[in-house]
Order: structure tokens, then C-alpha cells, then sequence
């Protein structure tokens, strides 16, 4: 009876095209501007790519009511469809790293992956590895979550080649770092101590490099990786919108 009257009230008032939080469901009248903190920071130090990261939505960052980035929202939409689209399996063996809170408490309340994080330093994560050099045997993972962790570390080609040996032939891997959109190539850093200098030059006092999109695809696929790019032409611009991406923004998938 309530089923058929929820249908009929739908059907005679449609939702309105509104925004939408993929990792904890909730539809805000408005995404929350990326803190100041940030904004402030980049204006003091003179980082020039303010507003030319390829995600970074400053004006549509957070969700208020679960705190998930941009970046995030996309990717629960993306595993939800999936898992409906039948390209994951319950069981799946997921590693998550560095993980985003609220994102893993989803993915963990899901109940459909067998799920498990890793981070070096964080004490509650379930391994406390280092991505360049990790424990696990290889072809361990179906799927991984690896999202702006590759600017942090000393060797990125370390930490993908890993990602790549843990992960079992034809899995899949979230993999995402800060892209500035018209750059001609990357730029890296290692030995940078200077946290002024590093704000000016890669945007964070702990990044250690800012990466150019064909540097960055081309590094992925020197390490074997297939790599898919998700953009607003492949989810559509409504998607985009509701879920307050920026236009540019895009999903790498990578594929062992
Ligand atoms: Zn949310």
C-alpha cells in the first residue's frame, strides 16, 4: 500500500534535480567551499595553480553532512554502479589506503567487500604498512582504493609498483593523485625540506610533487597498468552537477 502510494507521489512530483552525497546518501542543499585554511595558504606562499586542479571543486568541496571531498563522492557513485553493473563481487578482497573515514565506515557497513585498510602512520587502520614496500604477498587484492598518496611518498614508481604486484591479474585500482590541468609535466622535489617552499611549488607543506596528466598516465602504464579515464562525458553532466564535481574532473581506473 505505501509502496504504491510512494510510486504515485513520485510519479506526480518528481524529486527535484537536487544534489547528492553518494558516501553517506544524503541530499544538502549545498556542498561546503574547501576550507580556508587552504585558500590562505596557497595566497601567502604565491602556489599558482589555485584553481587549476583537475578536481578540487573549491566552491562545492565537502559534504556537510558526512565531510566527503569531491573526489570521494565519485568514487562511491562509481562502486555503486559496480556492484550493480555486477563487475565486483560480493567477497571481493578491497585494500583501502590512507583511508578517508567516512568512505571506509560506508564501505565497511556494506558488507560486500572483504574489507581492509592500510596506512603508515594511522594507528586505527588494519595494516600500518609502507606502500613502497609492502608485506603482502603477490596478487593478494581484487580491488584497491589508493587516492592522494602518491605525492606524499619519497618514490611514487615504488609505491605503483607495488600496487601493482599485491594486485591479483585483472583487478582494479582506484588511483588518484593531484593533477593541475595545463601542466606540461610533472614536477618533483624529493629533497624540499623547506614547508614554505613545498606550499609554493606542490600546493601542501607534505607533498613532495604535483603531477601533470600525460606524465602521470604514462607513468601508470610504464608499471603495467591498463588505465580507464572516467570523465564528465562518461557519468554525464547532471551526475556531475549533483554530485558538485568540477567539469574537468576525472576518475582513473587502473587495470592489472
Ligand atoms: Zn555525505
Amino acid at each position: 500500500m505505501l509502496k504504491q502510494w510512494l510510486n504515485r507521489f513520485f510519479k506526480t512530483n518528481p524529486p527535484p534535480a537536487d544534489l547528492y552525497c553518494p558516501v553517506c546518501n544524503s541530499h544538502p542543499t549545498a556542498f561546503v567551499p574547501l576550507s580556508e585554511h587552504y585558500i590562505e595558504q596557497w595566497r601567502q606562499h604565491g602556489f599558482p595553480y589555485t584553481d587549476a586542479g583537475e578536481m578540487t571543486a573549491l566552491e562545492t568541496y565537502s559534504c556537510p553532512a558526512c565531510g566527503a571531498s569531491d573526489r570521494e563522492r565519485l568514487y562511491a557513485l562509481w562502486i555503486k554502479q559496480q556492484i550493480a553493473e555486477k563487475t565486483v563481487f560480493e567477497g571481493d578482497r578491497l585494500i583501502h589506503f590512507a583511508p578517508e573515514a567516512c568512505l571506509s565506515k560506508q564501505l565497511r557497513a556494506l558488507n560486500f567487500f572483504d574489507y581492509a585498510s592500510a596506512d603508515l602512520m594511522m594507528a586505527e587502520a588494519d595494516h600500518q604498512i609502507d606502500i613502497t614496500d609492502m608485506l603482502f604477498a603477490d596478487e593478494q587484492f581484487d580491488f584497491f582504493i589508493c587516492s592522494h598518496v602518491l605525492e606524499h611518498v619519497d618514490s611514487d614508481d615504488k609505491a605503483i609498483s607495488e600496487l601493482y604486484r599485491i594486485l591479483k591479474t585483472g583487478g582494479r585500482g582506484i588511483l588518484m593523485v593531484p593533477i593541475v590541468v595545463g601542466l606540461e609535466h610533472s614536477q618533483e622535489d624529493i629533497t624540499l625540506n623547506d614547508a614554505a617552499e613545498r606550499w609554493r611549488l606542490f600546493g601542501q607543506d607534505d607533498h613532495l610533487r604535483i603531477y601533470a596528466h600525460d606524465d602521470y598516465v604514462n607513468k601508470l602504464q610504464y608499471h603495467g597498468f591498463a588505465v580507464e579515464q572516467l570523465d564528465q562525458a562518461y557519468f554525464g553532466a547532471e551526475v556531475f552537477q549533483s554530485l558538485g564535481l568540477k567539469p574537468t574532473s576525472i576518475l582513473y581506473i587502473v587495470t592489472k
